[in-house]
């Protein structure tokens, strides 16, 4: 775990200035098969609130529902976050809802002209294009929640993309050159840095206060609230109007028949009416 990449401890905490989110272990890799799986190996021994592995190529990231993320070398933002939030086990998943603002602020600091948008629960798009996935995972210790790593797949750099997602993928790069052709590249240390500060504010207001914190913040940066959506659940699919988001970070959607619906961010996928957004 020694085996530095261009973004190194040093390069992260240059000017950093967190209480604790990148503080504790703070690993940064070549290559790994995912950050998420070796964040929750050091959870598993007792690694730090606010430790984070962040690496230059992910071989084996995973989506929700044991899909794939792809991350190529050097070009993406990859990395996770070891939390150990005083939250009840229901609302462990906030902490990605807290992750979608602190990535939305971070966006809007270093890229200038970019206005991402939060489609519910887990991802960020620019316009119908996804740059950034978001994936939490958690353990108990008997009835209390031990940990919740939040892990972050942000496309930075990228101007092109596997034919797969070539129409579903954006990167923050490729969207600031089609306003400026000359923008360059950006720097990766310099948006965790921002994340790890937003994502320290948010955090800690998450705790003191639930989802009331951010709630405004949440909706006013949603691409799914107030909107026509489909539910793809494992039973059924159905469209209804996404009405807000409750307590726990659940979506509540009315059906068209009339019927209001809580949905969990667990195992189904919401789809615009028209599209993925
Ligand atoms: P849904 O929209 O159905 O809820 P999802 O978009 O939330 O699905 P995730 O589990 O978050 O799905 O992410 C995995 C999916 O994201 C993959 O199936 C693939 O389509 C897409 N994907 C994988 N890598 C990237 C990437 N680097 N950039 C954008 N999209 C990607």
């Amino acid at each position: 775990m020694t085996d530095l990449c261009a973004l190194t401890p040093e390069s992260i905490l240059a000017g950093l200035s967190t209480r604790w989110a990148g503080r504790g272990m703070l690993l940064c890799a070549r290559e790994l098969p995912s950050t998420n799986r070796l964040l929750k190996e050091l959870a598993k021994q007792n690694a730090p609130h606010g430790s984070v592995a962040v690496c230059d190529h992910q071989t084996a990231g995973k989506g929700r529902i044991g899909r794939r993320w792809e991350t190529p070398a050097g070009e993406a933002l990859t990395f996770s976050v070891l939390l150990r939030p005083r939250l009840e086990p229901l609302k462990a998943q906030l902490c990605t809802l807290a992750a979608a603002v602190a990535v939305t602020r971070a966006i809007g600091e270093c890229c200038p002209g970019l206005d991402p948008r939060i489609k519910w629960p887990n991802d960020l798009v620019l316009g119908q294009g996804k740059c950034c996935g978001i994936l939490s995972e958690m353990g108990m210790a008997g009835n209390t929640l031990d940990y919740v790593i939040t892990g972050v797949g942000l496309n930075v750099n990228q101007l092109s993309f596997p034919r797969e997602l070539e129409d579903k993928a954006v990167s923050l790069l490729g969207e600031m050159r089609r306003a400026d052709p000359a923008a360059p590249a950006l720097d990766r240390a310099v948006l965790l840095r921002s994340f790890l500060t937003h994502m320290e504010s948010v955090m800690d207001a998450l705790e003191t206060d639930g989802f009331e914190a951010f709630r405004s913040e949440y909706e006013a940066a949603s691409a799914t609230i107030g909107r026509q959506v489909q539910v793809l659940a494992p039973a059924e699919t159905y469209t209804g109007l996404a009405l807000g988001i409750d307590d726990t970070g659940a979506l509540l959607v009315r059906r068209e028949n009339g019927r209001n619906e809580t949905v969990l961010c667990g195992d189904v996928s919401v789809r615009g009416l028209m599209g993925y957004v």
